[in-house]
C-alpha cells in the first residue's frame, strides 16, 4: 500500500459514520474542494445531509463498506466501534492511512490501558474484572469510591457503575453480563482537560491549544480554552500526549482525555482517534480547526497552525436546551451557533454547540450562565460543588 499517497481536492474522501463529527469533518473537507461520501444506517444523518455520496447500510455490514471503499480515494472514521472484520478488510483493501492499531486499541480500556503505560504516560490505578469475586478481591487496593467500566462499548459514562460501598458491589452483575470490565480508582480530580493532537504520514504532529472540560452527568457540557491549569501541568500534558502520538506513530486527529489532580498529577482517562467534541471549540478560535487539520493529515497535506486566536469558550446544545437557545439566538450576536440538523430533540442528545469567543473566558462563562439556557447544568454544577 503507497502511505505516501497525497488526495488531492476532487478527490472522494469516505467517511464511516454519519454523526455530527462526520458532518463538521466534512464541511471543511468541502471548503477545500474534496467530495465526501458517507456510510450511515440512516438516510438524513447530519453528515449525509452535507455529503455528495449516502452509502445507506449498517457500520458493520461489508457489503456497505465495500461500497464506500468502491467510490472514495480515502477513507477514515467519526466513531471508534467499528467491526473488527470491516477494519480488517478495510486496511488490507482500501486506503486507511490512519491504519488499525490505535483505533483497535481504543476500542478496547484494558487494551488501552495497558498500551497507554507503555508509551510512558500514566492512568488511574486499576485493575481487570471478570466476576463479582475479582471486585471483592481488589476494592481493599483500590479502596472507595471506585469505577467500574465496561472494557467495550461505553461512551458518556454509559456502560459504568460508581462504586461507593461494599453494598454496591453487587450491583456490578450486570455490567459484567457484557464480558471483562476495569475497576478504576476515583480520581479526586480538579480539573478534567484534553490535548487534541494530529499527526501525518511523514511523523510531524501538532497540538491544539489545552482544552478544560466541565462534565455534568458524565456528558461534556462546556469546555475553556486556554484551560486554567499551571505551565507544569500543561507541559506534563503535552509530554504524554506526544508520547502517545509517538508511540502509535498517529496519522489523523487524537484527542486525549485526562484527569488534573490538586498537585499537577495527570493520569490518562481515554483515547479517541478522532476530532473530539472538546475540540469544536477550534472551528472558530484556531487558525487550523481540528477537522480540517484531520483532513490535511489523511490527505497528507501539511499540516496548519494551530495557534490560539481567541480564548474561547464551548457550550453543548443538548436536546433539552435546544428549544431555549432557539428562542434566544437572534439576541445573542456573537454567539457562534452550530446545530447538526437532527431532527428529533431527544433528552441528553447533542444537538449542536455555541462556541463564544471572548478576552477572558470568566466573562463567556458568565454569559451563557446568565442567559439561563442551561440552567439545569448550572445547578447540578453547584450541587457538586458542596
Ligand atoms: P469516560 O466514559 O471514561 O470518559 O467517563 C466519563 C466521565 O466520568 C469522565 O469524564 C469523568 O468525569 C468521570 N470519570 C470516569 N472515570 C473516572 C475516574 N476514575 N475518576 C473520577 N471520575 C471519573
Amino acid at each position: 500500500m503507497n502511505l505516501s499517497k497525497i488526495i488531492l481536492p476532487g478527490q472522494t474522501i469516505g467517511i464511516i459514520g454519519g454523526g455530527q463529527l462526520g458532518r463538521m469533518m466534512s464541511l471543511s473537507a468541502k471548503a477545500m474542494g474534496y467530495r465526501i461520501a458517507v456510510l450511515d444506517p440512516d438516510g438524513d444523518s447530519p453528515c449525509g445531509q452535507v455529503a455528495d455520496y449516502k452509502i445507506i447500510g449498517a457500520y458493520g455490514d461489508l457489503d456497505a463498506i465495500k461500497e464506500l471503499a468502491k467510490i472514495s480515494d480515502v477513507l477514515t472514521y467519526e466513531f471508534e466501534n467499528i467491526d473488527a472484520q470491516a477494519l480488517d478488510w478495510l486496511t488490507q483493501k482500501a486506503f486507511v492511512p490512519q491504519g488499525k492499531r490505535l483505533l483497535e486499541v481504543s476500542q478496547n480500556r484494558i487494551k488501552e490501558k495497558a498500551e497507554i503505560e507503555k508509551a510512558g504516560a500514566k492512568v488511574a490505578p486499576y485493575k481487570v474484572i471478570t466476576n463479582i469475586q475479582d471486585i471483592y478481591d481488589n476494592m481493599r487496593e483500590l479502596g472507595f469510591p471506585a469505577v467500574l467500566k465496561t472494557a467495550r462499548g461505553g461512551y458518556d459514562g454509559k456502560g459504568q457503575l460508581v462504586i461507593k460501598k461494599e453494598e454496591d458491589i453487587s450491583l456490578a452483575t450486570e455490567l459484567l453480563h457484557y464480558g471483562p470490565c476495569v475497576l478504576e480508582k476515583w480520581v479526586s480530580f480538579k480539573q478534567e482537560i484534553s490535548v487534541i493532537l494530529t499527526g501525518t504520514q511523514d511523523g510531524e504532529v501538532a497540538v491544539f491549544p489545552i482544552s478544560e472540560n466541565i462534565h455534568v452527568d458524565n456528558i461534556l457540557h462546556q469546555t475553556i480554552v486556554p484551560a486554567r491549569i499551571s505551565i507544569h501541568a500543561e507541559e506534563t500534558a503535552i509530554r504524554y500526549a506526544k508520547q502517545l502520538a509517538d508511540y502509535f506513530q498517529l496519522v489523523g486527529t487524537l484527542a486525549v482525555e485526562m484527569f488534573l489532580t490538586e498537585d499537577d498529577e495527570v493520569y490518562i482517562n481515554e483515547l479517541a482517534p478522532r476530532p473530539h467534541n472538546s475540540g469544536h471549540y477550534s472551528i472558530e478560535a484556531c487558525e487550523t480547526s481540528q477537522f480540517e487539520q484531520h483532513i490535511r493529515a489523511i490527505c497528507h497535506l501539511p499540516l496548519g497552525s494551530t495557534r490560539l486566536l481567541k480564548p474561547a469558550v464551548m457550550v453543548n446544545i443538548l436536546g433539552e436546551h435546544q428549544s431555549k437557545i432557539l428562542e434566544k439566538e437572534a439576541l445573542m450576536k456573537d454567539w457562534k451557533v452550530h446545530f447538526y440538523g437532527k431532527t428529533i430533540p431527544k433528552q441528553k442528545r447533542k444537538m449542536g454547540h455555541v462556541t463564544i469567543l471572548c478576552d477572558l473566558p470568566e466573562i463567556a462563562i458568565e454569559e451563557a450562565e446568565k442567559s439561563r439556557i442551561w440552567k439545569d447544568k448550572v445547578e447540578k454544577m453547584l450541587e457538586a460543588k458542596k
